[in-house]
């Protein structure tokens, strides 16, 4: 994490703390083959355990205008409408967008709504004044230049430019505001390439005597149960023209952790389909070897706990880093491309990468969830929850408190999109949690891609967004009940 980072404890209301959930977590201890399900530790609900506390909406929104509590209700409300969703999806993969008085038109839409309240601004003096709103109400902001898939290297050195821009940018906010910077490995290394060094990578994991001359030192990126039905026939070598390409890609990578070295500001690289997360891993892992040193991990990889593989490769790899003393950063979400995957798969003749139910991903998640707190507290590695689930949220801040809330504090972070799980964000601000919201910022053209994969997450009345709705209503039902008792003077 950040060799400086700030606390937010100073801005933490003290008696917001609850006694609520008694489910149980599993432990690292537990982790004794990759393969095992761990049986759970037996912890005992104290009563002195706290954790998160919904009851008290004037606690969990106190630091918003009714104006911001009254906006993010309503465009979460119009999110969660299913035809309005599909109409806009529809919309945005149309002709339409060829035409540019539409294109124009759509934009301006989106701009005024989900824009507004998904992103954090267009350009870095816009995300500055957002990083410091929410700084001011003691949370960090994770800052994503929000650009993706670049195809030639022209794109990826104008991608690099973003990234460093923003990293540049993070040395002029006040102290800890920023958390991380996030990075795109497809916005810098051009997607086919990633596509053919996952493929080797794959076929290497086939056939362990296939000889990768350009293969760096790296972190485990398969375990014995990943699939690895992407790569049906053995790939040809990577040309002299691809090794050279691959080469520049990894020095635009070094460029952006050397500068977040330099402005003490990690980097959390995100994960993104299977098909080219293998390459994504290596960059990652090989960047984290040379980069991750005293104590301090810098860079961070993503984990999609959504993967039935995925917890064997977080053993794995944690086996591995421990052994080369390398301090490991991990960001653990559930996994955003669902159901592309599952397309995918399908359209192979496979089984899906994902697991069965979205039981097996919750049980999933919460157990990498308590390996890594377990790493945290061991020794000197990192982790990034990020999640919008409030079970996990009320269970991983139930074990921290039971590890001493300490020994974790600067090396755990909790993670929620902006604009989504409100109530969870401020719930763990409020429980003495380091709380950062992850911002894409950019032109809207830009974040689409970004936006349409929240549209479909928001989609339904049983949407991530449910509970946050239920409890604005509540709160804004709170306020006018004092502005119609003369206790408020403007609703
Ligand atoms: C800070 C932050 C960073 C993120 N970075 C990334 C990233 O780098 N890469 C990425 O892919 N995503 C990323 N995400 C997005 C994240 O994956 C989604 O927000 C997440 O899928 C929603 O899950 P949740 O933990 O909020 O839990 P919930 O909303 O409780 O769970 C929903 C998730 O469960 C899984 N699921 C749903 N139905 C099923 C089913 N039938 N079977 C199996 N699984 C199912 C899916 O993953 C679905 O998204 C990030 C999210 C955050 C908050």
């Amino acid at each position: 994490m950040a060799r400086s980072i700030l606390s937010t404890q100073s801005k933490i209301p003290k008696n917001v703390f609850f006694y609520a959930s008694n489910r149980l977590l599993n432990t690292a201890a537990a982790f004794t083959s990759a393969a095992s399900t761990p049986p759970p530790l037996n912890l005992a609900v104290s009563p002195a355990a706290p954790t998160v506390d919904f009851s008290d909406t004037k606690a969990l929104f106190g630091s918003l205008s009714t104006l911001e509590v009254l906006h993010a209700a309503a465009s979460l409300h119009v999110a969660a409408v299913g035809p309005v969703v599909d109409v806009g999806m529809w919309v945005m993969n149309s002709k339409l967008m060829d035409v540019e008085l539409a294109r124009d038109i759509i934009f301006g839409t989106v701009r005024h709504s989900f824009y507004r309240h998904f992103c954090a601004g267009e350009d870095d003096t816009a995300v500055g004044k957002t990083v410091r709103r929410l700084h001011n109400v003691g949370l960090r902001s994770m800052l994503d230049y929000a650009i993706e898939y670049a195809n030639d290297e022209e794109s990826c050195d104008r991608n690099l430019r973003g990234f460093l821009r923003t990293i540049e940018a993070t040395r002029a906010l006040p102290p800890g505001s920023a958390s991380f910077v996030v990075a795109k490995v497809s916005a810098i290394c051009p997607l086919r390439l990633l596509e053919r060094v996952s493929d080797l990578l794959r076929w290497q994991q086939k056939d362990p005597c296939l000889n990768l001359p350009w293969k760096l030192k790296t972190f485990p990126i398969f375990s014995e149960s990943s699939p690895l039905y992407h790569t049906l026939q053995q790939p040809n070598p990577l040309t002299n023209e691809e090794q050279k390409s691959l080469q520049i890609s990894h020095q635009r990578l070094m460029k952006i952790c050397q500068s977040c070295v330099d402005a003490n500001v990690p980097l959390a690289i995100d994960a993104e389909h299977t098909k080219i997360q293998p390459a994504i891993d290596y960059f990652t892992y090989s960047a984290a070897i040379i980069h991750n040193k005293d104590h301090n991990p810098i860079v961070y990889g993503t984990l999609q706990a959504y993967l039935k593989d995925a917890k064997d490769r977080l053993l794995l790899v944690t086996k591995e880093a421990n052994k080369m003393r390398v301090p490991l950063g991990i960001k653990l979400v559930r996994g955003a491309y669902m159901s592309s995957e599952s397309k995918l798969a399908s359209s192979l003749g496979f089984e899906s990468p994902i697991h069965n139910s979205i039981h097996d991903t919750h049980a999933c998640y919460n157990s990498c969830a308590s390996f890594l707190l377990d790493n945290i507290a061991a020794g000197s590695s990192g982790a990034i929850l990020a999640t919008h689930n409030v079970e996990s949220g009320k269970l991983v801040a139930k074990k921290a408190y039971e590890i001493g809330i300490e020994k974790l504090k600067e090396k755990l972070e909790f993670a929620q999109l902006y604009g989504m799980s409100e109530a969870l964000s401020y719930g763990l601000r409020n429980a003495g949690f380091q709380v950062s919201k992850y911002m894409p910022f950019g032109g809207v053209d830009m974040v689409m891609p970004y936006l349409l994969r929240r549209a479909e997450e928001n989609r339904g009345l049983l949407s991530a967004s449910n509970l946050d709705r239920q409890l604005m209503r509540k709160e804004l039902g709170r306020r006018m009940k004092e502005y119609l008792r003369g206790e408020r003077r403007a609703f």
